[in-house]
């Protein structure tokens, strides 16, 4: 828990989210400010700032946050048209929030290379 942290206060329910999944090493979340149809925030409850921080004994939690997102995407019938996870690190990649995050974004097309 970081006191100056948004999503460690969402975690702490000090803040509110459109909550969408639950349980003891993360939660998941719709973006306040969604770019696509489905944008929805994966977010461990420990408070890891961004993946420059993570060590091997996060490894299964990192893979926990993948395995929600794909459960998610399949709930919403997103497995077949296809969906994109993203993480960002460092505000050259677009991190804004500096508590690790796994977007996860469906319902339309996406290009690529990302922008
Ligand atoms: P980042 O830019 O760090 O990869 O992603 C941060 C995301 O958090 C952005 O997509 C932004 O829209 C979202 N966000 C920022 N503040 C809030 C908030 O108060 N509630 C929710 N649900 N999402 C937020
Ligand atoms: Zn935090």
């Amino acid at each position: 828990m970081s006191k100056d942290c948004l999503f460690c206060r969402i975690l702490n329910k000090e803040m509110e989210s459109k909550t969408v999944h639950e349980d003891e090493r993360c939660i998941a979340f719709e973006d306040i400010n969604p770019q696509a149809p489905t944008h929805i925030l994966v977010v461990p409850r420990q408070h890891i700032a961004s993946l420059n921080e993570v060590a091997a004994q996060d490894a299964a939690l990192l893979g926990h946050l993948q395995l929600v997102a794909a459960q998610l995407a399949q709930q919403r019938g997103l497995a077949e048209s296809g969906y994109r996870t993203v993480l960002n690190t460092g505000r050259g990649a677009g991190q804004s929030i500096f508590h690790l995050h796994l977007h996860l974004l469906g319902g339309r097309g996406f290009r690529w290379p990302p922008g």
